[in-house]
């Protein structure tokens, strides 16, 4: 199966923005990395590293074994959930789902099955005739997690994907996603600024700050034994 591993990685976009020094991570399959970090840590630069749609300048990006750090976007395999949804408002949720199909040529009876298989998972069964308008932020969020989970992609990239919700529904849908990413063979690497989504989604966070990771721990251990002062002050004291 396929296992990410990041290695070096520095970004630097001018002198004096260099969001990333130099992170190393593996992610191995079934693990879900949540890279966690203040705004404007360099989080969303990682993330779209690993995506394709930002160029490293240094180090590499590897999957599986093979080093895919300047391979295109639309060649890795990959399924990214944005924190906008970006969904398409013309097309109705089961077109949005089987969107990522299309383009890979797969067959319309399957497509049609795995659409209605990711539909029951997630609940969208009652809203597949809708357009993206006719639904709240909740529904659509889910609707563009079903998009990433109905391309049954080698890796799942989440940034920020709760943080357009309301405190009630951020709550649902961080609860769903747990218990749909908790079936996921794949790696998953989950971006947020939030503690308690970090600490209640993932099997390893990563603490990053200054463009380099601070920790690389279970939530639990982060908590419990901070490894500096910064991760102390950020994810602040169990209760
Ligand atoms: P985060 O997701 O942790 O909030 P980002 O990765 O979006 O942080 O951004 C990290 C830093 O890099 C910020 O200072 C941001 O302004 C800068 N940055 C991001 N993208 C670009 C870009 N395309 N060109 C120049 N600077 C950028
Ligand atoms: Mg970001």
């Amino acid at each position: 199966m396929a296992r990410l591993e990041l290695k070096n990685l520095n970004k630097t976009f001018s002198p004096k923005v260099v969001p990333v020094k130099d992170i190393s991570l593996t992610v191995e399959d079934g693990e879900f990395l949540t890279l966690l970090g203040p705004s404007g840590c360099g989080k969303s630069t990682v993330l779209r590293m690993i995506a394709g749609l930002e160029e490293p300048t240094r180090g590499q990006v590897v999957l599986g074994g093979e080093e895919i750090t300047f391979r295109r976007p639309g060649d890795r395999n990959m399924a990214m959930v944005f924190q906008s949804y970006a969904l398409y408002p013309h097309m109705t949720v089961a077109e949005n789902l089987a969107s990522g199909l299309k383009l890979k040529n797969v067959p319309r009876a399957e497509i049609k099955q795995r659409v209605a298989e990711v539909a029951q998972l997630l609940g969208l069964e009652e809203l597949l005739n809708r357009k993206p308008g006719q639904m709240s932020g909740g529904q659509r969020q889910r609707v563009a997690v079903g998009r990433a989970l109905v391309r049954q992609a080698q890796v799942f990239l989440l940034d920020e994907p709760l943080s357009n919700l309301d405190a009630l529904l951020r709550e649902r849908v961080r609860a769903d996603l747990k218990q749909i990413f908790a079936t996921q063979k794949a790696p998953v690497v989950y971006v947020t600024h939030d503690q308690t989504e970090a600490m209640t989604l993932s099997s390893k966070v990563a603490v990053l700050n200054n463009g380099y990771v601070q920790q690389l721990a279970p939530p639990d251990r982060i908590y419990s034994h901070p490894a500096n002062l910064f991760v102390a002050g950020f994810v602040g004291s169990p209760q």
